[in-house]
């Protein structure tokens, strides 16, 4: 506190005013107030009041002895003799904190992701520009409403499994993945982060959520998906008759064959190539042959089950993978195959009907001796050389001891 006459000249000081200022008493009293302080009027006005003995109050700034400078703010009036008071009082700290607010919310009002805070019931009650520019919704259309009743997620994804009111209820923070809805109408996905905001005592008083679209990116990620499932089913088939091609048929061998021997179940398997089908081709043309082939392959398909595993090994060719059937059994299934071939009639893409189409099927079953699948396939080819040789259209058997005899003979 001090006293001024009319010439701003200091009459008197207290203790509390030298410490501020960092001068003795004396020294104060010796100085002009325009010397130590600066307190800038806002109006002519201002001053015309102060004079009629109004209050003011105005910040301003001290010059401490050590050079510093100090934001204070005035509170002067004119006292009745005609000298003048000033409370003063620091303000640095105010000021401080003022400018840590404003670099904070300018920092905020920037940001490039949606800032959303609520109350502790999760009525808003800020929004940041990227918000509005994200979802639509201006600020006074959500202020004091909830997340759910206007933009709010109809779908969530925690990172960590917990809901989101459990986590940030227990003063944690949250993240994971919601699909909101813009004022259009359009949904989202954003990446959100949200944590309480608690207060010395320990109290949660806010929530703050940080979030950014993630639509785009959720996008890519999908048709990446989409891709690489196609991709995938590219590698494994066969273009010409959709079916699965010789690369993954011997794949599913592998597995077929672990699984047989590993369960001590039986796997047999068919050998299936369309007699003299470079006649088909000399005669009805490439075309027609093609059409054949995938005809055969339909008609190959829809007599299997399910489980079993249907391949084009390459050119007309075809294999047959049944697990768990007997011997009797797959030479049984081969034989309704042949004949099912054998009553189909085949046409040219001009409609022009082929004479018979047949096939000849070799069939063989593993056996404990087998190490790989090459044995079963050479077994089964060799069955089928021999329906090719008892005249074609017909179904031949690789039984082990026959073969033993034919071999020594
Ligand atoms: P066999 O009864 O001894 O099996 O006689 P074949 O004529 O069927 O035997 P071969 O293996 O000598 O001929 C197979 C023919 O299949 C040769 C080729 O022109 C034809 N071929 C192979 N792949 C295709 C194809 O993708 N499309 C067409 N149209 N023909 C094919
Ligand atoms: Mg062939
Ligand atoms: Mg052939």
């Amino acid at each position: 506190i001090f006293i001024a006459n009319s010439n701003v000249q200091f009459l008197d000081v207290n203790a509390a005013g030298c410490k501020l200022l960092g001068y003795t008493r004396e020294e104060v009293q010796q100085s002009n107030v325009q010397d130590v302080a600066k307190f800038p009027m806002k109006s002519p006005v201002q001053f015309i009041e102060l004079m009629e003995g109004k209050t003011l109050i105005i910040e301003g700034e001290a010059f401490r002895k050590d050079g510093k400078l100090v934001c204070v703010e005035i509170s002067a009036r004119k006292l009745p003799n005609g000298s003048f008071q000033g409370i003063v009082r620091d303000i640095t700290e105010r000021k401080q904190t003022e400018e840590k607010l404003r670099q904070l919310s300018s920092a905020v009002e920037h940001s490039p992701s949606a800032i959303v805070i609520t109350d502790v019931n999760g009525n808003i009650e800020y929004v940041n520009p990227k918000f509005t520019e994200l979802t639509g919704y201006t600020f006074d259309e959500v202020h004091g409403k909830l997340p759910a009743n206007t933009y709010g997620a109809n779908q969530m994804h925690s990172e960590t499994g917990v809901g989101h009111w459990q986590a940030i209820s227990a003063g944690k923070e949250w993240r994971g993945e919601m699909l909101n809805r813009r004022k259009n109408g359009e949904t989202y996905w954003e990446a959100v982060s949200i944590s309480p905001i608690i207060d010395p005592n320990g109290t949660v008083t806010h929530f703050v959520a940080v979030s950014e679209d993630i639509t785009l990116r959720k996008e890519n990620e999908e048709k990446i998906k989409r891709l690489n499932a196609g991709l995938e089913q590219m590698a494994m088939t066969d273009h010409l008759t959709s079916l699965y091609n010789r690369r993954y048929f011997m794949q599913r061998g592998v597995e077929e064959l672990k699984r047989a021997k590993r369960n001590s179940q039986p796997l047999a398997l068919l050998m299936l190539d369309i007699d003299e089908f470079k006649k088909v081709n000399d005669t009805y043309g490439h075309e027609a042959g093609d059409l054949v082939l995938q005809q055969v392959a339909a008609s190959l398909k829809s007599s299997l089950r399910e489980i079993d595993i249907l391949g084009r090994l390459g050119g007309e060719e075809f294999a047959v993978l049944l697990p768990n059937p007997s011997l009797e059994g797959a030479v049984l299934l081969a034989e309704r195959v042949r004949q099912t071939i054998a009553n189909t009639s085949f046409k040219t893409p001009g409609d022009v009907l082929i004479s018979t189409v047949t096939i000849s099927i070799g069939v063989a079953a593993f056996t404990d001796e087998m190490s790989d699948t090459d044995d079963l396939l050479r077994n089964a080819d060799a069955a089928m050389y021999r329906a090719k040789d008892s005249g074609r259209n017909c179904v031949g058997v690789y039984r082990a001891a026959e073969e033993d005899v034919k071999r020594r003979s």
